[in-house]
């Protein structure tokens, strides 16, 4: 059976794109640390560890992660964008991209924020805006 962020990389479930291409899919996180805080997926890979991909699909996952995260940094005012790979709840390989103003913004036992439908489409927006000028 499809994984959720399968469905969502094919559009069957809603999400909020940051960034695409044929491969790979970025989209906000639904439950985020911080405002911008990002999932950026391969579309094909259900595997859920990362160090699971081959080689090239690996490269080529971080090359596209890293284009989302100058994207993410012109968009959200932060001192850094940081980087995490969990996997502990969704079984699809993903990277968080976390925009941070201080180390303990990567903290995933911090209180998460809430924001509005508007609120996560506007983010979503800017940031794409920006992986679109790259
Ligand atoms: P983990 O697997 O531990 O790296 O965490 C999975 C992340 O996916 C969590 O931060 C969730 O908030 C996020 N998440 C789960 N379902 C969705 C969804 N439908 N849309 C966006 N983010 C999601």
């Amino acid at each position: 059976m499809a994984t959720i962020f399968t469905r969502i990389a094919k559009g069957e479930i809603p999400s909020y794109k940051c960034a695409e291409n044929d491969e790979f899919y970025a989209f906000l996180d639904i439950n985020p640390l911080v405002r911008g805080h990002v999932l950026v997926i391969p579309r094909n890979v259900e595997d859920d560890y990362i160090f699971n991909l081959d080689e090239d699909t690996y490269s080529r996952l971080w090359a596209f992660a890293r284009k989302v995260a100058l994207a993410v940094k012109a968009a959200v005012p932060c001192k850094r964008v940081g980087v995490c790979v969990l996997g502990m709840e969704v079984p699809h390989t993903h990277i968080h991209l976390v925009p941070l103003q201080k180390e303990g913004d990567l903290n995933f036992r911090n209180p998460r924020v809430e924001l509005t439908p508007e609120e996560f489409r506007d983010i979503a927006d800017s940031i794409l805006k920006e992986y679109e000028k790259l």
